[in-house]
C-alpha cells in the first residue's frame, strides 16, 4: 500500500485542481449525502435541490389546487416539447427536433420502426452485440413484427460495427458510449459511414448526454434516443427523449400511434393523423410528476459550458486511471476502458475477479460505483458534482479494499436484486 506521504501529495494536487475548477459551484446545487463519493451518476444521477421544490409545487399547487386546468395553466400538455427544446442544445439539436417522453426502450422501438419505414427496400438492422441488453431485446421485438428483417451484430456477425454496414442495411443502432467499457464512438465517422452506404443511424445517448458535446446536427445524425435519469439527473424513472433531424420529420411514421401524437388530439377524430412535427413520437399521457423533477436539471445544464464539462470529465477519468495504475495494479485490477482519452466517455471500468464483492466493500465505505457482469467495476465521473478530491479518496479506499482483501467478508458476496 502507498504511504501517507503519497496520498497527502495526491490530495494536495487535487485540492489545487478543484480550486481552479470553473464548475466548482455546481456541486452545491445537488443533494449529495454526507461523506459519500457518488460514482454512480451514470446509473442514477443525484437530486438537484430544486427538483424537490418543483415536485412539491407540481403536487400541492398544480395537481391539488389546479386539477384539470393545470393541463393548460401549468403547461402540462406542452412539457414534452418544452423540455425537448431545453434539451436540444445539450445534444446539438435545434428547436422542434427533440421530444421528451416515455422510456428509452419504447423510444428505441419507435425509432427503429420509423427508420425501417424510411428505407423500405432494405432489410437489415446493425447493432453492437455488447450493447445494453434492452437495445438488443427491443431489436428482437422489432424483428418479431417484421419477419422480413434481420439483425447483424458486432461481435457475432463481424468484429467491427463499420464492416457490417453495406447496401442492405436500413439502420444502425449504436451507443455513443458503451454502458460497460465506457468506449466512446466517433459520432461523425459512424454517421458518415452509414450514410455512405445509404443507411440511417439511431444514436443511443444514454451514457453521453450531459457529460460531453454531442453535436447531432453537426454530424448530420438522423435520429437519437437517450434517458434523463443518468447524467441528466432527472430522477428515477424520468422520461426519455427522442431526436429526429428536421429533414426526416415529414416522412417519419412511428408504430405507437396514440392520441398524444395526433395532429389534433382534442378533435377526437376516429382515425389517426400524425402531428407534422416531433410530437408525432408521442403515444399517450405522460408522467407529469416525473417530468417536473427533470426541469431544474435541464435549466442547470443550460448554465454551464459543455466544453468545460467534457474537459473536467477527461481530467477526472485520467486522474482515476493514473492513481489506479499506481496503487492497484498489483492486486489483479486491469483497465477495461480505453486508455486513449478521445475513445473514452465519462466512466472508467475496471476488471477484477472479485468485482462484485469489491464494489459492495466500497459502497460500505462510502464509495458508490456499480458492478456489471461478469467481472466489471464501473465508476462514473459526473463533472457537475464530482471533484478531484473525491477521485483521490475513492482510489485510496479501493486500494485498501484490494490490498487487505476486504472483499472476502461473506456479507459482500451476497447478490442483491439490483446491481
Ligand atoms: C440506461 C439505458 C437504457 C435504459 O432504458 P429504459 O427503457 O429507460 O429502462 C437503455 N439503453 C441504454 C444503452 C442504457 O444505458
Amino acid at each position: 500500500m502507498r504511504d501517507e506521504a503519497f496520498w497527502a501529495a495526491a490530495t494536495a494536487a487535487a485540492v489545487d485542481a478543484d480550486a481552479a475548477d470553473p464548475l466548482a459551484g455546481a456541486r452545491a446545487l445537488f443533494h449529495i449525502p454526507e461523506r459519500l463519493v457518488y460514482l454512480d451518476g451514470n446509473s442514477l444521477g443525484p437530486m438537484p435541490h430544486a427538483s424537490a421544490r418543483e415536485i412539491d409545487r407540481a403536487v400541492r399547487q398544480e395537481w391539488a389546487e389546479g386539477l384539470i386546468s393545470s393541463w393548460t395553466d401549468a403547461d402540462w400538455f406542452a412539457l414534452p416539447t418544452m423540455y425537448g427544446d431545453m434539451l436540444a442544445p445539450v445534444i446539438g439539436a435545434d428547436d422542434g427536433e427533440v421530444v421528451v417522453c416515455d422510456t428509452t426502450s419504447t423510444n428505441i422501438y419507435k425509432t427503429l420502426h420509423a427508420a425501417l419505414a424510411l428505407r423500405p427496400d432494405r432489410r437489415v438492422i446493425v447493432a453492437e452485440g455488447g450493447s445494453f441488453p434492452t437495445d438488443l431485446y427491443v431489436i428482437e421485438g422489432v424483428l418479431a413484427s417484421r419477419p422480413d428483417v434481420a439483425s447483424r451484430l458486432e461481435g457475432r456477425d463481424g468484429a467491427d460495427l463499420l464492416d457490417l454496414i453495406d447496401e442492405d442495411v436500413a439502420v444502425v443502432l449504436v451507443n455513443q458510449v458503451d454502458y460497460r467499457s465506457g468506449r466512446k464512438r466517433d459520432l461523425v465517422e459512424v454517421t458518415e459511414r452509414a450514410h455512405a452506404a445509404g443507411a440511417l443511424v439511431i444514436w443511443d445517448l444514454c451514457h453521453s448526454a450531459g457529460v460531453m458535446e454531442v453535436g447531432l446536427n453537426a454530424a448530420g445524425a438522423d435520429m437519437a434516443v437517450g434517458c434523463t435519469y443518468k447524467y441528466l439527473n432527472g430522477g428515477p424513472g424520468a422520461p426519455s427523449f427522442v431526436f429526429a433531424a428536421r429533414r426526416h420529420l415529414d416522412a417519419i411514421r412511428q408504430p405507437l400511434s396514440g392520441w398524444w401524437g395526433h395532429a389534433a388530439p382534442f378533435r377526437f377524430d376516429q382515425s389517426y393523423a400524425p402531428d407534422p412535427g416531433i410530437r408525432k413520437f408521442l403515444c399517450g399521457t405522460q408522467g407529469i410528476l416525473s417530468f417536473r423533477a427533470l426541469k431544474p436539471a435541464l435549466e442547470m445544464l443550460g448554465e454551464y459550458d459543455l466544453g468545460d464539462i467534457r474537459a473536467k470529465s477527461v481530467a477526472l477519468t485520467e486522474l482515476f486511471i493514473r492513481l489506479v495504475d499506481e496503487t492497484c495494479s498489483e492486486y489483479g485490477v486491469t483497465l477495461m476502458s480505453p486508455r486513449a482519452t478521445e475513445e473514452r466517455g465519462s466512466q472508467v471500468a475496471l476488471r477484477h475477479p472479485e468485482a462484485y464483492a469489491s464494489v459492495q466493500a466500497l459502497i460500505a465505505r462510502g464509495v458508490v460505483g456499480d458492478f456489471r457482469m461478469p467481472d466489471v467495476m464501473r465508476f462514473g465521473f459526473a463533472p457537475l458534482y464530482i471533484c478531484h478530491v473525491d477521485v483521490v479518496r475513492a482510489v485510496r479506499i479501493l486500494e485498501e479494499v484490494l490490498a487487505d482483501e476486504l472483499w472476502r467478508e461473506p456479507k459482500y458476496q451476497v447478490r442483491a436484486a439490483v446491481t
